[in-house]
């Protein structure tokens, strides 16, 4: 098992209950990869991405382990919140509804932040309390390190280390 999968596996038998995990979509648990509908903005663009089912395989092993699974992803608008919203239901329906937080950035009702780099912390932060143990699985190491100035206490991986 990797060193991640444990130090996680450990936090949920030690933590019961207080494991939060945040997982990003796009190059996290969806793929990246260009396809047949080039352009970012078309409609169904997120709807038609490949699902990475190492990833998602292994999001399902620590939700059914105890730990809460959450999804924690961008979009510009609202419209392609709905196709990312149809691509959970596919190929990630163990994940709660409640528990998928979709920021459409360039909508203007999006809570404010000083940068996209620390937007993510101004949602997650609604989703925690002191006591938990969180996790935040993110592509872009920027939004990470973001993330973790403003909320000291997350713990923030790759999705690369999940990789065998
Ligand atoms: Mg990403």
């Amino acid at each position: 098992m990797l060193e991640i999968e444990k130090r996680i596996f450990g936090d949920i038998s030690k933590y019961h209950g207080k494991v939060k995990l945040f997982w990003d979509m796009d190059g996290t648990c969806a793929s990246m990869e260009m396809h047949m509908l080039q352009n970012k903005t078309d409609r169904g663009f997120f709807y038609c991405k490949r699902p990475i089912k190492t990833i998602i395989n292994k999001m399902e092993k620590f939700q059914k382990s105890g730990a809460e699974t959450y999804i924690l992803s961008f979009c510009g608008y609202n419209y392609q919140k709905e196709d990312k919203m149809k691509w959970l239901q596919k190929y990630c329906k163990f994940i709660a509804p409640d528990n998928i937080i979709i920021i459409p950035r360039k909508e203007n009702n999006v809570k404010k932040a000083e940068s996209k780099q620390t937007l993510k912390a101004q949602y997650l932060r609604d989703y925690v309390v002191d006591s938990d143990i969180v996790y935040m699985i993110d592509d872009n190491e920027s939004v990470l390190l973001g993330t973790k100035e403003e909320l000291p206490f997350i713990n923030i991986v790759s999705p690369i280390d999940f990789i065998e």
